[in-house]
């Protein structure tokens, strides 16, 4: 069946039916069978998004947004090249070697970053909070927008979610808000097992860490940090123990 929806990446005639999460995911992962807690919209108070009140199989997540040859070319290609980067990742329990696997991704951040935005680009398109025309265009000529955002943490809570929003928490007036720029900022967060990544574009915004640790930093500057010292205790910067908690780690600013 023909449709005369245009692809979101190469404006041809889009309309093939895709799935938004690759296969290998959705095989390795058993992600037709399992059912994943889906948010957007809203930014709540724990950080979070509103959730959709069924969890849906990611299995069942189709678009016709984008094109066959944008999917089997360039779209599949990243695909194929995180695979081997995140399967290491992408086990329960989570792997004891991780600072390593997680050090190791430096050379392949750039392709990580782009694989995280397009994903976020076809999710987006299906869920009505688009990312902006420009930050696709530049994607799909293999460049990315300098003030996208993107980074992976371990989560100790094994799970499956995936949410997006336009709106963040920043700091205004001394107290803790939200914000967003109408069509253009977004936030993608995605959990596999306990491996989280997110990738979002605050325009005019300033990243602050409010604790003295952070997620892996894929984009747009690499950076791991060392183990803190937390009760006695040593721990990875990357660790949280929630969703939650990576969500409340990290603040925004505008730019003054
Ligand atoms: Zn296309």
């Amino acid at each position: 069946m023909s449709s005369q929806k245009l692809c979101i990446f190469c404006g041809q005639p889009g309309g093939n039916r895709e799935h938004i999460v690759g296969k290998w995911l959705l095989n390795d992962l058993n992600l037709y069978a399992t059912r994943t807690r889906i948010g957007f919209g809203n930014l709540l108070k724990t950080g979070k998004m509103d959730e959709i009140d069924e969890p849906r199989s990611l299995g069942s997540f189709i678009t016709d947004a984008v094109c066959a040859i944008c999917n089997n070319g360039w779209m599949s290609q990243l695909e194929s090249a995180v695979k081997p980067l995140l399967s290491p990742l992408l086990v329960d329990p989570w792997p004891a070697n991780s600072r390593r696997l997680l050090s190791d991704l430096f050379i392949s951040c750039h392709i990580i970053t782009r694989w995280l935005l397009k994903t976020a680009c076809t999710f987006g398109a299906k869920m009505s909070v688009q990312v902006p025309d420009n930050i696709r265009t530049e994607l799909y000529q293999g460049r990315l927008h300098p003030e996208i955002m993107a980074d992976v943490s371990c989560n100790e809570e094994c799970g499956l979610y995936v949410g997006m929003s336009r709106t963040w928490a920043c700091f205004a007036g001394g107290k803790l808000d939200s914000m967003s720029v109408p069509d253009h900022s977004f936030r993608f967060v995605w959990q596999l097992r306990h491996l989280a990544m997110r990738v979002s574009y605050f325009p005019n915004c300033e990243k602050m860490m409010t604790k003295p640790r952070y997620p892996v930093r894929l984009y747009p500057r690499f950076g791991i940090l060392p183990d803190y010292r937390s009760d006695g205790v040593m721990k990875p910067a990357y660790r949280y123990s929630t969703l939650e908690e990576l969500e409340h780690d990290t603040v925004y600013a505008g730019r003054t």
